[in-house]
């Protein structure tokens, strides 16, 4: 997708210059984005008029598609338009008839000027006219367009080319004041022209446009690519607008660095101390772990201590017993059995009995 800018004047032409304009090619196919004063001459310099596809207007003040009056005239009334053979030309059946894409409520405008001097069909004559609104999504060739409204002193439309013939992404802002509407319309564009009217803000009324400082702190808000002001007098110093353009924007752009420094060292802080709170957290488990233990070790051997002396009670009372109730049961077995030599002595420990059983 090339690029030529026909005009890039406000509402007034720079000496031998010409207002909004720009000549869009793609492969085959050609577009002229506005149409203002001068722009018709500017076209011709570097195209045949009949070969352009289409015209599409950003909105209907007169710097944006007065030209369309001359235009209009040059493909109704040049002589190899005609019918018939005029003047060296042979005479065509099939006059060039570009499309004419405008926003909604166009063709009554261009009505009503042309109507002034009683040729209300002029610019219906040399166009094919359709009226476009923000959802409208035509195609011209290999271009596709996209719409959306910005905010101005009449209804204006930011209007997007896209090549779908191997990319490429452009976007016109058309007049506005300071809005999000084009931040966000325009974001990661490859290429915003953008509007830099004013040497300073409207002093009173409503704002309808922007100046270069601002027009490049939206730019650098959009991320786009590459940045182009225009609609600017040759009356203000070029050098000048593009240094206030780029001081919003190297403003802005630092203040995003910084804002985004300051949300990896707080992104880092956190973790840290995400860390030390699980660090904390780990050794409290491991406090806890070791305190269990050392309790448990404490209860075991407390109740060992305990169990000791228990045990001792318990053998102690029952080991005598024991042996005894063991004793009289022998000695009754070995006597209801007839048994002979029963003798049984009793150590401490150990209690020794031996009987005989003759059969
Ligand atoms: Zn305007």
């Amino acid at each position: 997708m090339r690029l030529t800018v026909l005009g890039k004047s406000p509402s007034w032409q720079d000496a031998g210059g010409a207002c909004s304009g720009y000549l869009i090619s793609d492969d085959e196919t050609t577009l002229l984005l506005d149409c203002g004063n001068g722009v018709f001459g500017k076209l011709r310099e570097h195209l045949d008029y009949t070969e352009l596809d289409a015209v599409v207007v950003s909105h209907l003040h007169a710097d944006h598609f007065v030209d369309l009056i001359p235009y209009s005239y040059a493909l109704t009334l040049s002589p190899r338009q005609q019918p018939v053979p005029v003047a060296g030309f042979p005479g065509t059946d099939h006059p060039a008839r570009p499309r004419l894409i405008a926003p909604r409520g166009a063709r009554e405008t261009f009505r009503s000027i042309s109507g002034t001097w009683g040729d209300p069909g002029l610019v219906e004559g040399g166009f094919e006219l359709e009226e476009y609104e923000s959802e409208s999504r035509p195609s011209v060739g290999s271009l596709s367009l996209r719409f959306a409204l910005v905010p101005h002193y009449v209804e204006a439309f930011a209007i997007e080319v896209t090549s779908t013939n191997g990319g490429g992404r452009l976007t016109f802002g058309a007049d506005h004041r300071p809005a999000d509407e084009i931040v966000a319309f325009a974001r990661g564009t490859d290429l915003l022209l953008i509007e830099a009217t004013l040497p300073r803000p409207e002093r009173e009324g409503p704002r309808g446009h922007l100046t270069p400082a601002e027009a490049g702190e939206h730019g650098s808000k959009a991320r786009v690519r590459r940045l182009v002001l225009t609609h600017i007098s040759d009356e203000l110093d070029e050098q000048w607008a593009q240094t206030e353009g780029q001081k919003l924007a190297r403003q802005q752009l630092q203040q995003e660095r910084q804002a985004r420094l300051r949300e990896q060292q707080s992104a880092a802080e956190a973790a840290r101390s995400d860390e030390l709170e699980e660090a904390a957290r780990a050794d409290g488990q491991a406090r806890l772990a070791q305190k269990e233990a050392e309790t448990r070790m404490q209860l075991e051997e407390s109740a060992a201590q305990e169990l000791e002396p228990a045990c001792q009670r318990a053998m102690a009372l029952f080991g005598p017993m024991m042996a005894r109730g063991f004793r009289n049961a022998m000695r009754a077995y070995a006597t209801s059995n007839g048994a002979q030599d029963w003798s049984c002595s009793e150590s401490e420990d150990v209690i020794d009995i031996s009987f005989s059983i003759g059969r």
